[in-house]
């Protein structure tokens, strides 16, 4: 038995200023055939699970290539079709092949092809047949399109955000993938159109108990192979965007169809409730100002690099220096021109610098003003659990008693780290300023007196009925109150 495994991944916001090309494919994941390290990133577990099964099993599997670049902007036409083309022939090379298993994300969008996906599964089903079974795993801020559908046998999504699950789901994909070619079961795609768009945390409720819920369907119920949740992502202006339940039978395509409008429905009617409270720029400073002890961490949630931003926003350091603010600091602002600027004055200099808010309308101004380079690092790193995550040389500036990370590779705020490699402890300051949704928890809980989620400016298109979408769905929840008619 001959298997073929690849992975063609990235999310793109396609409001993001920061193009994708080549170069950043290979900044992030570029695996050659056989050459993907041990251990997996978020969309290529496929490749190191696939690796694993075929030791235990004895069948062979046949790497083409893995990857990925970190989310961002439009992707390059000819990168794409580069990408795209060179894993086409190298399953081309492999065949006679019994299936093809691939790690996708589901929300890239190229110059010219809205429908990724559905353009290289329908190119893969094409070279393969219509006999040869075809899946992926995918990543649930996605679109899940009728293109796609038809031209694969069946998906896995990624169930917890943040996205813990991933090689969990990797084995999921893989059972059901090893169980249908020993023609055990055969599994079906039913879907259900939530026709609506929201953000899923399932850290919190109401998703972390209809997540459990989904999972214990799974492990009672015989004829359900799988149920995904397709959060949708809010970003990406495509004709197909929004939220979907997709239930994988064996064999039961009416239970699978009624089960999924039984779900797609519970979540519609929580619609609104699923993500954290939030604070605006002036809450948040206000509030942290105010709190007896620090550090007040404030999450400047939507500038997330993590979420395809530039993350140059300004909005709340603006508001910090208008209310004063001593004792903060904040990690980090992206400016490569202010990098390097701060670069050639040296450690110790004081300098006219301006920096910030240049990439997009909605984060802010840039901030003008006499800077102190207090510390400069090339090729900056902080922890991201057991390994690092680069953001590339780095300044230390300081303006008006508050300290400023400036950055030259775009990364979220992991790790409370970030601030000790540029010569401020983090425990030491009143309040933190930081650029994430979400993955900062862990780690800055640990150090944080209170943790505020900020929403400040419009560096995302956080507000699905106010962003100006032109080939998203505009008859969907929350563009319009009743999208399904229900009484
Ligand atoms: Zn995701």
């Amino acid at each position: 038995m001959r298997i073929f495994t690849a992975v063609l991944a990235t999310e793109t916001n396609t409001f993001s200023p920061i193009c994708v090309d080549r170069r950043a494919f290979e900044a992030s994941l570029y695996a050659p055939p056989g050459e993907h390290p041990e251990t997996p990133t978020l969309c290529s577990a496929p490749i190191t699970v696939g690796r694993r099964l075929a030791a235990e099993k004895g069948f062979e599997l046949i790497e083409g290539t893995a990857t990925w670049a970190d989310p961002a902007g439009l992707v390059n036409r000819l990168t794409y079709e580069g990408l795209r083309d060179e894993i086409l022939d190298q399953l081309r090379a492999a065949l006679p092949v019994d299936a093809v298993v691939l790690g996708l994300h589901g929300a890239m969008v190229a110059d010219g092809y809205e429908d990724t996906e559905g353009d290289f599964l329908t190119r893969v089903r094409n070279i393969v047949g219509p006999d040869i079974l075809v899946c992926a795993e995918l990543d649930p801020h996605s679109h899940l399109t009728a293109k796609r559908r038809a031209a694969a046998d069946f998906f896995v999504y990624f169930k917890e955000f943040p996205h813990t699950d991933f090689v969990d789901r990797a084995e999921d994909l893989w059972r059901i993938a090893l169980d249908t070619l020993a023609e055990r079961i055969k599994p079906v795609m039913s879907v259900f159109d939530c026709r609506m768009i929201d953000v899923y945390p399932t850290s919190r409720d109401p998703m972390r108990s209809f997540v459990d819920k989904i999972m214990r369907i799974e492990a009672e119920d015989p004829d359900i192979l799988s149920i995904s949740v397709i959060h949708g992502f809010m970003a990406g202006d495509v004709p197909e965007m929004g939220t979907k339940v997709l239930v994988v039978t064996d064999g039961k395509p009416e239970k699978g169809t009624a089960l999924a409008r039984e779900l797609g429905l519970e979540l519609f009617s929580k619609r609104g409730t699923f993500i954290m409270p939030q604070i605006d720029e002036k809450q948040a400073v206000s509030r942290a100002l105010a709190a007896a002890v620090g550090p007040v961490v404030i999450a400047d949630v939507w500038d997330n690099p993590g979420g395809g931003t530039a993350g140059d926003a300004t909005v709340l350091l603006a508001e910090l220096l208008a209310q004063g603010a001593q004792d903060t600091a904040v990690g980090t602002i992206w400016d490569p021109m202010a990098v390097q600027i701060c670069m050639a004055a040296g450690e110790g200099a004081e300098i006219q610098l301006r920096f910030g808010a240049k990439s997009a309308p909605g984060t802010g101004n840039p901030i003008d003003g006499i800077v102190k380079v207090v510390k400069l690092v090339r090729n900056a790193e902080m922890r991201f659990g057991e390994s690092y995550a680069p953001f590339g040389d780095a300044a230390h500036i300081r303006l008006d008693g508050i300290e400023i990370i400036l950055n030259t590779t775009r990364a979220q705020s992991f790790d409370p780290s970030l601030f000790s490699v540029m010569g401020i402890d983090p425990t030491s300051k009143k309040i933190l300023v930081i650029k994430s949704t979400n993955h900062f928890y862990a780690s800055f809980a640990v150090i944080a007196a209170e943790i505020l989620y900020c929403s400040a400016g419009t560096p995302y298109p956080n507000n699905p009925a106010r962003t100006p979408y032109r080939r998203a769905p505009r008859d969907i929840w929350p563009m319009v109150d009743n999208p399904h008619g229900l009484p």
